[in-house]
């Protein structure tokens, strides 16, 4: 295949281009032919009768053309002309699929790229170029997302050179469209097609939360309007500069661990941003920046994959951002792809990549996505080996990376920081509701437990238990032994209980605890303070040896108020005293 581009100086020259291109692709032997016209022109009949011009010559329907931010030709930025580039084939079938009445049908026109890409045979890859902002494009793309894995996808969206452009346009020889999508297949045995995108933009800080976005309107950030972000770290206010101020900061939002840049292209009176790019509610969304170091290292990857690939020809689809960003500079990343191979495109208000593992269509920014093609096998020989020149950059680039790796240290230790701090709030909540001898809840928090579960609908029954002639122990063994005592009584207790779901034991007094077990019936309860008593009874607890318990069980009954119930279960422990100790009575 060959790539060769004209850029339009007069129609003259330009007839007379055509021409010559005519004659090498009949003399050559070519195929198939497609032509890409790049316009930062806007000016409908002029490049309506370019298109037309072609037409007439090459009678082929393979003529897309669309609004453009910049145009490339040989990795070189031409701004503000018409660049028509040329793309022919010895053994690759090209259709243009021309998809009209889209927005409000976008699920129909996703379902149909779907099919058109299934029944294409030998299908490699779709080219979509689309018009611009306007379409609900993440509905298309699933749709489009579910044609065979295999098939690689790549685009740009349409718009004019400056920010505030609402050039979204496409066209073609029979006119201009805002509201139609060009589908080009890419097809044969021999073709082949490597298509990746390059970022390198830096997330700054910590994550944020998108709650509510509309498509490609991003309202609220952290529940407050998405434009407080750049004011309250940015000190960029929502007034008619905040897109030109913004765009060196753009969005990253994460779906599905994609990394998805997004510009900003206005903000509304309610501190709405229109982005050129949907987000989704729930996603993680940072701020970002260009350090142009990392750019350059992940464009000289790319570079590196594509000159093992040997392609015959490149496109290269790069957001209107990244000009902005280079300004002057904006060549560096672009004229190396140019020593691998003839090398056109433009300046995109959007890139469309698919990740080869899901299957899935995204519609990038702020990426450089580069399309490389070739017929046939890859030649034998040393891959050309090229580079960024980024010499130009490097005492600029230096500082900006630094103040960015300032801010990410500085939030990440912030983040350990609090992340260490909520451990601690956890833990001191802990020590707060413990009995400090046998880590039981103390009084205070069993008692709230059991307020909780008393104004609950749930039917729980109360155990309380009250060690036997405890004073005995201590006088006899020594303090240290009773405390020992205590906290074995505990471990007996804990195991008793273990089955009952949402059990609670809490230290009452000295030697008094309680015991809460929900959603059982009396029977149940008593028979569980039964079970404990008898392992209370039968442990050998150390020093010690042998020590009973008194319990009393009640159910807690919402028609008596709670402050009786309390004394109820206090009676039954009396009664149980009373009746000889080491019993259970149940009132
Ligand atoms: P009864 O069978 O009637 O319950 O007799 P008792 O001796 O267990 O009851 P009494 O209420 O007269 O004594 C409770 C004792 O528990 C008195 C106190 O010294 C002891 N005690 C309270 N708290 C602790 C503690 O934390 N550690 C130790 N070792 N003893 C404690
Ligand atoms: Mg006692
Ligand atoms: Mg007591």
């Amino acid at each position: 295949m060959l790539q060769l581009s004209i850029q339009y100086k007069n129609r003259d020259d330009f007839c007379e281009q055509l021409r010559s291109v005519k004659e090498q692709f009949v003399c050559e032997g070519y195929k198939d032919i497609l032509f890409h016209l790049y316009s930062g022109v806007f000016d409908e009949s002029f490049l309506v009768q370019a298109a037309n011009d072609i037409w007439e010559r090459f009678g082929t329907e393979n003529i897309i053309g669309t609004m453009s931010a910049g145009e490339i030709q040989e990795g070189r930025l031409i701004e503000k002309s018409l660049l028509v580039s040329v793309l022919m084939f010895k053994c690759t079938s090209i259709t243009v699929h021309r998809l009209g009445s889209v927005i409000g049908n976008e699920q129909e026109t996703g379902r149909t790229v779907c099919r058109i890409a299934d029944s294409t045979d030998e299908l490699k890859a779709v080219e979509l170029m689309l018009p611009g902002t306007r379409m609900r494009t993440m509905v298309l793309f699933e749709e489009a997302g579910k044609c065979g894995r295999d098939i690689r996808f790549f685009g740009g969206y349409a718009g004019g050179h400056s920010m505030a452009s609402d050039e979204h346009f496409v066209f073609d020889h029979r006119g201009f469209y805002s509201d139609m999508i060009f589908m080009v297949c890419y097809a044969g045995r021999d073709f082949h097609i490597d298509v990746d995108k390059s970022v390198g933009w830096q997330t700054l800080g910590a994550a944020f939360k998108v709650t509510s976005a509309d498509e490609n309107r991003l309202i609220s950030i952290d529940g407050a309007p998405a434009a407080d972000l750049y004011r309250k770290y940015m000190q960029i206010e929502a007034d008619e500069s905040f897109a030109e101020e913004t765009f060196e900061f753009p969005l990253m939002a994460e779906k599905d661990g994609e990394e998805l840049l997004r510009h900003t292209i206005s903000v509304e009176d309610d501190g709405t941003l229109d982005l050129a790019g949907y987000v989704e509610e729930g996603m993680d969304i940072y701020l970002c920046y260009g350090v142009p170091t990392d750019i350059v290292q992940k464009v000289d990857v790319r570079l590196e994959e594509i000159s093992t690939f040997k392609p015959e020809a490149v496109l290269l689809y790069s957001c209107s951002v990244r000009k902005a960003f280079w300004e002057s500079f904006v060549d560096i990343e672009m004229l190396p792809f140019q020593q691998i191979a003839y090398t056109t495109g433009f300046h995109t208000w959007g890139e469309v990549g698919r990740d080869y593992a899901s299957g899935n269509i995204y519609e990038y920014n702020i990426t450089l996505l580069s399309i490389a093609m070739r017929e046939g096998e890859c030649p034998q020989g040393e891959p050309v080996s090229v580079r960024v020149d980024d010499s130009a950059l490097k005492g600029q680039a230096s500082l900006i990376k630094r103040l960015t790796k300032l801010v990410n240290a500085t939030t990440t230790e912030l983040q350990h920081a609090y992340t260490n701090l909520s451990m601690m709030n956890t833990k001191l909540q802990t020590i707060a509701d413990q009995d400090g001898l046998t880590a039981l809840y103390n009084r205070r928090k069993i008692e709230q437990i059991i307020t909780k579960s008393y104004e609950s609908d749930t039917a729980s029954g109360l155990i309380m238990l009250d060690i036997d002639h405890f004073k005995n122990i201590n006088d006899t063994y020594g303090h240290a032994a009773g405390d020992e005592a205590l906290i074995t009584t505990a471990d007996v207790m804990r195991a008793a209980v273990r089955q009952v779901n949402g059990a609670a034991i809490g230290r009452w007094g000295g030697e008094e605890f309680m015991i809460l077990l929900p959603n059982v019936n009396a029977v149940q309860c008593c028979a569980i303070a039964e079970q404990l008593r008898q392992d209370i009874e039968s442990h050998s607890f150390a020093d010690v040896g042998q020590i009973t318990a008194s319990l009393g069980c009640i159910m807690l009954e919402k028609e008596v108020p709670l402050s009786e119930l309390f004394i109820r279960v206090d009676s039954a422990v009396y009664s149980a005293k009373k009746a000889g100790r080491n019993k259970v009575i149940q009132n």
